[in-house]
């Protein structure tokens, strides 16, 4: 029984075809690609430039609901809904971000999908993969060092020791790198000054790469990410410190996606992972573009539940890459929409179809949003084994009740053969015209791309900036960098600032603690609350389960 099976043991057990077949077969000659080892490969940025004339396929995006400790299972459903579009004959492409280190040590396990809904070779990919955060870590750090060096080599540049923006980066979990003091030691290891450690996944330098159309882009928006601000309080650039050469340099083979394959084969890119918290949170521009060239139904996800995710996945991502989207698939879990009605984790095995039917306006409200963006959407119900008929056969007529389109989704325990049904209603609603605009001008001033974010999509009430805000708002509108679409940093577990408040609240404001921007990335972060830029590991990693045996075979990655 596929349950009783580990993802590991599941894709142990599948052969998986040289990735220049998988390649060739979508599309790719192999000239364009760059092995590493038989079933992992770049693509040249030169190959990608030769299909430049191919038709764009339909771009489709799946998010979830406001995301729960029960999971909701977004990367599964990608995989197993771009399985199932082959199984009915389509040719179909997913692309996803890449697995960082630290979730995947701490509770997570691995990022690769799950089930029979899995990209391989997964261990690869949840490991070293082709070495791109490893190299967005060295490039960050350059940077660090870079600044560091230029204060001890007589500061030319006045930077304010007190106002260093930039941090140091690591792929890990490892809360005690938070706060540190550095350059102790005496004068020759420097100043001594204040630092951060931030996980290389929320580094401004992975946005930057994820957003960039090439090389020479991404050169120039390192060299406009601002590090520092100087003692007149002017900022301090990449640029100013010369640094964006040789961190491209650095990044040259990171900004080349990587082409993989799912158990079925199905061609996957898997490229860039920025936070969906501090950044936009979706796989490259790059990855995304190339998909639709190759495939007709490009599928691809974006982070967190759909108030963050898709909202940021539209308003950034596809107004910076002149993307536009056919359909959407929001993942809801019976699991996930019982804790939105009120029920304990403890209690989740438990059948309460009242809880369900209550929780459903978490779900109703994330489809309200999708539409007013002017898309169609489905509902993927990610089918778990706990979930009894009653409660799957609620939900359904919920769905139909609203309006929407749902499908029952089993790819996890079936691969593309449970998906074939979302496949199938996923192909129609790609036929329909759609009006997809963007939600805000971005134009307008900062306080009022915010409060459309907060009234359309949270429903609160107003954003309520800090006198912190207001300061820097106004610092941003000095320096003209006000015209940028806005990423909000909000906790992801509710539609409000508090992450206990789950359902659909109503009667909340949101508070704007911090206003900066993404000079690199191009976008302006808006953080409420305190957002967890280096998270720490749980009291069992997930590390503790993990092992390796001689001949190299892994356990424990979930
Ligand atoms: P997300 O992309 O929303 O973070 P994932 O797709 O990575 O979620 O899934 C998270 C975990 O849940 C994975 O370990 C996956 O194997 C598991 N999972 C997903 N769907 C199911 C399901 N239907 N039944 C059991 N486990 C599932």
């Amino acid at each position: 029984m596929a349950e009783f099976l580990t993802d590991i043991e599941i894709a142990d057990s599948v052969e998986m075809e040289p990735i220049v077949e998988v390649a060739e077969r979508a599309g790719l000659n192999k000239d364009f690609l760059e092995l590493y080892g038989n079933y992992k490969a770049k693509i040249s940025l030169e190959g990608i430039k030769e299909l430049d004339n191919n038709d764009d396929g339909k771009l489709v995006l799946v998010t979830a609901i406001t995301p729960t400790p029960a999971g909701e299972g977004k990367s599964t459903v990608s995989i197993g809904l771009s399985q199932g579009l082959n199984k009915i004959g389509k040719n179909s492409v997913v692309a996803l971000r890449e697995p960082s280190l630290g979730p995947v040590f701490g509770v997570k396990g691995g990022a690769a999908g799950g089930g029979y809904s899995q990209v391989v070779p997964m261990e690869d990919i949840n490991l070293h993969f082709t070495g791109d955060l490893h190299a967005m870590t060295a490039a960050n750090n350059l940077l660090s060092a870079l600044i560091d060096n230029h204060i001890h080599q007589g500061n030319a540049l006045r930077i304010d020791a007190r106002q260093i923006t930039w941090k140091r980066v690591l792929d890990m979990n490892d809360r005690a790198l938070r706060n540190i003091v550095i350059a102790l030691g005496g004068k020759a290891s420097g100043f001594v000054r204040e630092d951060h450690f931030m996980i290389t996944v929320a580094s401004e330098i992975m946005a930057a790469l994820c957003l960039a159309s090439g090389l020479e882009d991404l050169k120039g928006r390192l060299a406009k990410m601002i590090v520092a601000y100087n003692l007149d309080g002017e900022p301090v650039t990449a640029g100013d410190l010369e640094a964006q050469g040789a961190m491209a340099m650095l990044l040259k083979d990171a900004i080349k996606p990587n082409i993989v394959q799912t158990l079925e084969h199905t061609p996957a890119l898997i490229h860039g992972g920025p936070f969906a918290n501090i950044a936009h949170g979706c796989n490259s521009l790059i990855a995304t573009k190339l998909g639709l060239k190759l495939a007709d139904y490009l599928v691809t996800e974006a982070g967190f539940g759909a108030d963050l995710g898709a909202e940021k996945f539209f308003d950034i991502k596809c107004r910076l890459g002149g993307l536009k989207p056919n359909a959407v698939v929001i993942v809801a879990t019976i699991k996930a929409l019982k804790m939105h009605g009120g029920v304990d984790k403890k209690n989740l095995k438990e059948e309460n179809v009242d809880a369900l039917e209550k929780g459903f306006a978490n779900l109703g409200r994330h489809l309200e949003n999708i539409k007013s963006f002017g898309l169609p959407v489905v509902v993927a119900v990610n089918r778990f084994v706990q979930d009894t008929d009653a409660e799957i056969a609620k939900l359904i007529e919920k769905c139909e009740e609203y309006g929407v389109e749902v499908s029952l989704c089993e790819g996890w325990g079936k691969g593309g053969d449970g998906v074939t049904d979302l496949a199938q209603k996923v192909v129609a609603m790609c036929e329909q015209p759609n009006d997809f605009h963007f939600l805000y001008d971005v134009e307008a001033s900062i306080p009022e791309k915010v409060n459309a974010i907060v009234q359309k999509i949270y429903r609160g009430r107003q954003a309520v900036f800090t006198a912190a805000a207001k300061k820097q708002i106004k610092t941003l509108e000095g320096l003209g960098l006000d015209k940028m679409p806005i990423c909000m940093a909000k906790t992801q577990f509710s539609f409000s600032d508090d992450k206990n408040a789950v359902g659909a609240p109503t009667d909340f404001d949101i508070t704007v603690q911090t206003v900066r921007v993404s000079a690199g990335a191009g976008f302006i972060v808006c953080e409420t609350g305190d957002i967890m830029v280096m998270p720490g590991l749980p009291k069992v990693p997930a590390a503790n389960k993990m092992d390796v045996d001689e001949s190299g075979k892994m356990e424990g990655l979930f």
